[in-house]
């Protein structure tokens, strides 16, 4: 038989878990000490690797260490205070513990059969979520965590083509999204068998947000030459600039062509939480449905993208196969949401357990502090680069991303990006739009506090 499995006991799991643990802790005291970007070259991480795996088991101690030695310089701080990059991607203690408890369980969610307490607590915890954003009436009941906005966008693309007529109608289908939409939609399409040239770029107004003239002159042009107009993405927040397209219009002019108008909010759709964020809800009543990722902005680490449908069926009836080996008399009696049929794989992890934890450690008014502080910081930090005669800021501010350039032009913005990256302190990224660099301060870290934006504000104007 050769050498038994080498299973941790409780006991053993106790006391790796509490080493574990501290290790985690230790790293959040000092994450504002890290250099936020990894200077990892290709290759390095690897280079430190044995070449083997290893033939027998190793003390846990032994793999902690490697932590700091072998991963540690390989990872880029999305947690560091001074974290600006792409959107955020928040973590938080009782997400942590609850991805440990999930990990622990190692419960399948994939029918509520296979675990009851997996899909109903999904159900309940994002029609809390639901009622608290005011998101209108008929997405309650209809939530389902994906793994990403990108999957929730390729599941409503799915639901759109079986509504349209399913495969057979794959030739004439034609979808329509921004200039400014994320490649994620593009991606559901091509996946869904819509190539990239049945996908109609709609201009954007110099606030990039969609014309919903341009749209409606699209789809009247395609519905002359035989097309179908079957799938709307709107964004609430686009990547670039935040960007916000106006969804009424969009959804009134999709829904007058029985097209079906899906509204990503991946990164901005979390602030809908505060009553006087509510205008990003705009239009939703008229959307089949909407995205918003709590493991971008409110504390719950990836992943956690919450999707909401109003008309479950085009979902489930896209998705759902029923072999024998899945028959159980809960399915049947149809008094049970079975995940599986909302998402592309089967199994599934119980994710909502992060939500339920931050939703109690944290409460409304906690969540609503976390994203309010960073509105204000944003806020003021527009106000700082307004009053510098050498910037201009590049788009409205939002929600919390400052968008901005050097007036001096590309070389005088990248010189500056590139200084405050290799300083360690600070991590941005940048974008480019109409042939400019833009500068984009995405705020939304948890450990951040002002003075870090005001740090970094120093850098930045200490480097233009
Ligand atoms: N949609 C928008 C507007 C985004 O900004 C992003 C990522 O930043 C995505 C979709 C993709 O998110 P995910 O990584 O959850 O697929």
């Amino acid at each position: 038989m050769g050498e038994r499995p080498n299973h941790m006991s409780p006991e053993e799991f106790r006391q790796a878990g509490y080493q574990a643990v501290d290790w985690v802790a230790d790293y959040m005291a000092r994450l504002g000490d890290l250099p936020v970007k990894s200077s990892a070259h290709p290759g390095d991480v690897r280079a430190m690797l044995p070449a083997e795996a290893p033939k027998h088991g190793e003390d846990f101690s032994e793999v902690l260490a490697d932590l700091g030695r072998v991963i540690l310089p390989g990872i880029t701080h999305w947690q560091a205070p001074g974290f600006f990059a792409y959107f955020s991607a928040n973590a938080s203690g009782p997400s942590a513990l609850a991805d440990l408890v999930s990990s622990g369980l190692g419960a399948q969610g994939m029918m509520w059969d296979t675990g009851p307490a997996v899909t109903e607590l999904e159900q309940h915890v994002l029609d809390w979520l639901a009622v608290e954003m005011d998101l209108p009436e008929k997405f309650r009941g209809n939530g389902v965590i994906q793994d990403s906005a990108s999957s929730s966008t390729l599941c409503a693309v799915l639901a759109a083509r079986h509504r349209a007529g399913g495969i057979n109608a794959l030739p004439n289908l034609v979808a329509y999204a921004s200039e400014q939409a994320h490649s994620s939609v593009e991606k559901g399409l091509r996946v869904a068998g819509i190539p990239a040239d049945r996908m109609r770029p709609i201009a954007t107004t110099p606030d990039y947000a969609m014309r919903a003239d341009h749209l409606a002159y699209e789809i009247v042009k395609d519905k002359n030459d035989g097309l179908t107009p079957f799938f709307v993405a709107a964004t609430v927040g686009t990547t670039a600039t935040t960007g916000i397209d106006p969804v009424t219009e969009v959804a009134w002019v999709a829904s007058n062509f029985d097209a079906w108008t899906h509204v990503d909010a991946a990164f901005a759709g979390t602030a809908a939480l505060c009553p006087e964020m509510r205008f990003l809800n705009a239009g939703l009543e008229t959307a089949d449905s909407y995205v918003f990722n709590p493991h971008k902005w409110l504390l719950t680490s990836f992943d956690c993208s919450a999707f909401y449908v109003a008309d479950r069926a085009s979902l489930t009836e896209a998705l759902s196969i029923a072999p024998e080996y899945l028959r159980n008399p809960a399915s049947e009696s149809g008094t049970v949401v079975d995940y599986r049929d909302w998402q592309v794989p089967l199994g599934r992890r119980f994710r909502a357990l992060k939500l339920w934890f931050v939703l109690r450690h944290y409460g409304l008014e906690g969540l609503r502090a976390h994203i309010r502080r960073h509105l204000a910081w944003a806020r003021e930090l527009t106000e700082w680069v307004e009053s510098d005669h050498r910037f201009e800021l590049a788009a409205p501010t939002v929600v919390s991303l400052v968008c901005f350039r050097h007036k001096d032009g590309n070389k005088a913005t990248s010189r500056i990006l590139e200084a405050v990256n290799q300083s360690g302190r600070a991590y941005l990224t940048s974008t480019a739009l109409g042939g400019q660099i833009i500068l984009r301060v995405a705020i939304g870290s948890p450990q951040t506090e002002r003075h870090h934006i005001e740090d970094l504000w120093n850098l930045i104007q200490s480097v233009a």
